[in-house]
């Protein structure tokens, strides 16, 4: 999911305007459904639906949106259905006055505070994670009256200190914005400034497209506050001591963020074209054409054919009216055809002995068809080569990644795989290729997806030992 807010109360009443093009930026992070909740001072104005960010909201439906002050998300569901009714930000009235909430993230405990609350005489209108937050902080018990900051800062402080997971979250309450990242930082969160007026941000990029300054990274562990005082920044619990471990989600530098974005400090289009660089130090082979799969395998490709001296070519062209396959819930329509998305260039790829570069293999479903396309445009040989190690466990912490058994990582050796995918050789970057590439330390990141090393405990736990 992608979350984005803006307070420029005072300043300007088109903070809705402002939402919509900040999401428009995210909309790669989810494409469900999207919303956004604006404040006028007083009342929280909603509209939320189903859909892509362009479609949902036109000038009619932003002109109701009144206020200096918006908090929008884009949805893809890693719990909870593809429902409207689960589509965020979720906006309530409790005894503290109106809240809305935005999420990225997932939650390991949710089902469990969940059951129990329910026990307790909680009803839940919907089957999201996030929900379990906004009755926690209905039933927080903190200082100060409501209404006051102490008192909605004390509330959040209580909720959260009841979950664990990855959360970066925006409250937005009339008076003020609020924006927390989870002690591991797990997703990413940023805060840009407007002409004086803040910005909270899951990307650099959506701050790109409003012309926002990139300020800097919310801290893992750190709850930003922005209202009529300007923004201020304090630890989210007082007693957490300063983290020896982070769990940024490397994922995102692989895949999952923009490639123009800054994320965790660092340009995702940099990282990825090391990656691909390191890629070609790791899995060299004699070959006439570096060929990505658009548009995810792109700087990766880059990156190995710059370093491989081996050319680069466009040997597949995406239709730009497919959406991102990862993120279609829908298996149906992920098996629709790679067809309908990618098609091979003859053209180019007639006679050639091939290096064909993607970020990732889940289900291998994709890269067979892709190796199988290129084959048949007249490839002679097909390499491919993977800027990530091998998919092997499922992510709990905000990623819709598929069950263990769906991995073939999980079930299958390179040497299986690469014959699977029907490819004349397979090479993944190496785990600690992928940490030499972004130029920091393992201990800052998550990569359970790739180590089976979770770093926060859940329920049904996969067996630690991989199957082989
Ligand atoms: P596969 O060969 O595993 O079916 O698909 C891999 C390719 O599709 C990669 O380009 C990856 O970006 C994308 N993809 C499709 N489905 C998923 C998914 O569920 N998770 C991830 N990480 N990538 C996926
Ligand atoms: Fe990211 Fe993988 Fe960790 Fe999930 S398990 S947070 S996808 S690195
Ligand atoms: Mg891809």
């Amino acid at each position: 999911c992608g979350v984005f807010g803006i307070w420029a109360v005072g300043h300007s009443e088109e903070a809705a305007n402002f939402t919509y093009l900040g999401l428009h930026a995210l909309q790669h992070r989810g494409q469900e459904s999207a919303g956004i909740v604006a404040s006028d001072g007083e009342t929280l104005h909603v509209h939320r639906d189903m859909g892509l960010v362009a479609d949902i909201f036109n000038a009619e439906v932003l002109a109701k949106l009144k206020g200096g002050a918006a908090i929008g998300h884009v949805r893809y569901s890693t719990t909870g259905a593809s429902h409207v009714k689960n589509a965020q930000p979720l906006a309530v009235q409790y005894a503290g006055g109106a809240i809305a909430v935005a999420h990225n993230g997932n939650l390991v405990n949710a089902e469990a505070l969940r059951a129990e609350l329910e026990s307790q005489g909680s009803i839940f209108t919907a089957s999201t994670d996030t929900e379990v937050v906004v009755h926690l902080l209905a039933r927080a018990r903190p200082t100060g009256a409501p209404g006051t900051v102490e008192h909605l800062l004390g509330s959040i402080r209580q909720a959260l200190g009841k979950v664990s997971g990855a959360y970066s979250m925006l409250f937005m309450t009339p008076k003020a914005i609020v924006g927390v990242r989870d002690p591991m930082g797990f997703r990413p969160l940023v805060l840009g400034r407007l002409k004086g007026n803040w910005v909270l941000a899951s990307e650099t990029t959506a701050l790109d497209l409003i012309e926002a300054d990139y300020v800097r990274e919310v801290h893992p562990g750190e709850i930003v506050v922005i209202d009529a005082s300007g923004v201020r920044s304090e630890r989210l619990f007082p007693e957490q001591r300063p983290a020896t471990r982070l769990g940024r989600c490397v994922f995102e530098h692989i895949y999952f963020a923009r490639p123009d974005s800054v994320l965790f400090g660092r340009s995702v289009y940099e990282v990825r074209h090391s990656f691909g660089k390191q890629l070609a130090k790791e899995h060299s082979v004699e070959a006439d054409l570096v060929v990505p799969v658009p548009d995810s395998g792109v700087p990766a490709a880059i990156g190995y054919a710059e370093q491989s001296g081996i050319p680069f070519a466009m040997g597949l062209v995406r239709s730009h009216y497919v959406g991102r396959t990862f993120i279609e819930p829908q298996q149906s329509i992920r098996h629709f055809g790679v067809k309908l998305k990618l098609n091979a260039l003859r053209g180019v790829l007639t006679g050639k002995r091939v290096v064909v570069v993607d970020d990732s293999v889940v289900r291998g479903t994709t890269s067979r068809k892709i190796v199988k396309m290129i084959r048949a445009a007249g490839a002679t040989e097909v390499h491919l080569r993977i800027s990530s190690p091998p998919t092997a466990w499922p992510c709990y912490y905000g990623i819709d990644t598929p069950t263990r058994q769906e991995l073939i990582a999980s079930t299958h050796t390179t040497p299986e795989i690469a014959t699977y995918v029907t490819a004349d050789s397979l090479g993944y970057l190496s785990l600690e290729g992928l940490y030499a590439a972004i130029g920091d330390e393992r201990t800052g990141f998550c990569d359970a997806c790739f180590s089976g090393e979770y770093l926060i405990e859940f329920p049904k736990r996969p067996a630690q030992t991989p199957l082989r």
